[in-house]
């Protein structure tokens, strides 16, 4: 672990960049809202996935991790849809969750270390519910229980509601809120009808409200005061601002001491809608040619604070960024070179190192980042050219590189740009004859044979080398 440089993150609940230390100074305590599990997950939610996953390893950097996730398993939309195939809800969520722990590995995210379905927490949530019930925060109102805003003076702190704007006494039961309406908020849903899932609680049968599950699996993992709470800028209100409301009221305890929220990601300059034609999961993407590796630098080259214009244009851009890197580690891992080091570089490493580690402390600023690897890349290029970079000066740039991957996971792995192949040497070899031979014809039937293989050559004064695309 590395000695703790101060963190900056900025905490919603003031509006401030705060120097961040987990409570106990050892380990953070990190709760993440989890994918509604009733579709393919879409990249404006992979935008606060990779967020995380990038907070998750710098995090991890510094200090011991707990990073509890949930699987919103229960909600209008997956109990209409299952009822509609005629399945269990569980049998109806099933391949999305598969499918959001699939992309997220292509997308090199990380898997929290707790993972919870609201299905398996009921018992956590109707114990919450029954605490609400008996201090007087929640009522019944027809099959159904509702938290009382009313009861809780610092509702609307997250948000930064005016009281006036609440319409206490109001109910809201639906899952697919109206973003505006701060109403009394359903904690427990009586059935619908007969057909409905549902489950047994002393307050009656029904089914959690989707608020209800981060409070209960939050604190269940992570005590009555988490570390870091985060989501999307959407989940501020109601989502959050909710959980905060039945959390506090029956712990009188901050439910979170830091709120992290990743900004909107538009398309193209737009709202991400399925009318407009730029609506994308992370399959379209990858059906359309792009990689997964583009997708995450892209969404990770923008910091998380500020708004990113995902285009198509902009993934080109991140591809020919991550080509720039795998050509420049072929070439640097391929070089002849001279024993020792050349002073100016083991500079460069330190400074780039730094760089990099100062941005990352800053809120995150992946930019800064980023552009500390791009910087360290030239000077490497240049004294490359200049013969002047040495073998322990590799050595360096490459551990450095590792350490860049650990916690950006960008980086093209060795066995991706390096390759060893009998196969290819023999057709690398003729190609080289055919030249020799000025047979160019040959020459450029071989190398297009490579291409199609997805092999790579460049003729260098070292003779020629190729990697895999
Ligand atoms: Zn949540």
């Amino acid at each position: 672990m590395l000695s703790c440089a101060m963190v900056k993150l900025t905490n919603t609940l003031t509006g401030t960049a705060e120097p961040f230390t987990p409570a106990d100074g050892k380990t953070v305590r990190m709760y993440t809202c989890g994918p509604t599990v009733h579709d393919f997950a879409h990249i404006g939610n992979f935008r606060t996935f990779v967020f995380e996953d990038v907070l998750r390893r710098h995090l991890k950097s510094k200090w011991q991790l707990l990073h509890v996730m949930n699987i919103t398993d229960i909600d209008d939309k997956i109990m209409r849809k299952a009822a509609d195939k005629g399945v269990d809800i569980r049998e109806y969520t099933a391949p999305y969750t598969a499918a959001f722990f699939e992309d997220s590995a292509s997308l090199r995210i990380e898997k929290p270390d707790v993972v919870t379905a609201a299905t398996d927490y009921i018992p956590e949530m109707v114990t919450l519910v029954q605490r609400l019930l008996d201090t007087g925060h929640a009522y019944r109102e027809g099959n159904s229980i509702y938290f009382r805003i009313s009861s809780f003076t610092a509702y609307g702190r997250l948000s930064r509601l005016d009281r006036r704007e609440l319409k206490v006494g109001a109910r809201i039961d639906a899952d697919e809120y109206e973003k505006e309406q701060p109403n009394d908020f359903v904690l427990w849903k009586g059935p619908k009808d007969e057909t409905e899932k549902k489950w047994d609680a002393p307050f009656g049968t029904g089914r959690p409200g989707w608020h209800l599950e981060c409070s209960a699996m939050a604190m269940k993992y992570l005590g009555e005061t988490l570390d870091i709470h985060c989501g999307g800028v959407d989940n501020i209100f109601p989502h959050h601002e909710n959980e905060i409301a039945q959390s506090e009221a029956v712990t009188s305890k901050p439910f979170s001491r830091f709120w992290l929220h990743a900004e909107h990601l538009l398309v193209e300059n737009e709202k991400m809608a399925k009318s407009k034609g730029n609506f994308f999961t992370l399959r379209d993407l990858l059906a359309k040619g792009y990689t997964a590796s583009a997708i995450r630098y892209l969404l990770l080259s923008v910091q998380y604070r500020k708004q990113l214009n995902f285009t198509m244009a902009g993934l080109e851009q991140a591809q020919r960024s991550l080509d720039r890197i795998k050509e420049f580690l072929f070439r640097l891992r391929t070089a002849k070179l001279a024993p020792g080091a050349t002073p100016e570089l083991t500079d460069a490493v330190v400074s780039a190192r730094k760089q990099f580690e100062a941005g990352l402390d800053d809120d995150l600023n992946t930019a800064q980042a980023l552009a500390a690897v791009f910087d360290l890349v030239r000077a490497c290029n240049i004294a490359l050219d200049k013969e002047q970079l040495r073998e322990e000066d590799r050595a360096a740039v490459l551990d450095w590189f590792r350490e860049v991957d650990s916690r950006l996971a960008i980086i093209p792995s060795d066995e991706e740009s390096v390759g060893k192949d009998d196969e290819v040497e023999a057709l690398v070899a003729a190609r080289n004859t055919a030249r020799r031979n000025r047979d160019f014809a040959a020459s450029d039937r071989i190398r297009q044979e490579l291409l199609d293989r997805g092999i790579v050559i460049e003729d260098t004064r070292e003779g020629t080398k190729w990697r895999r695309k």
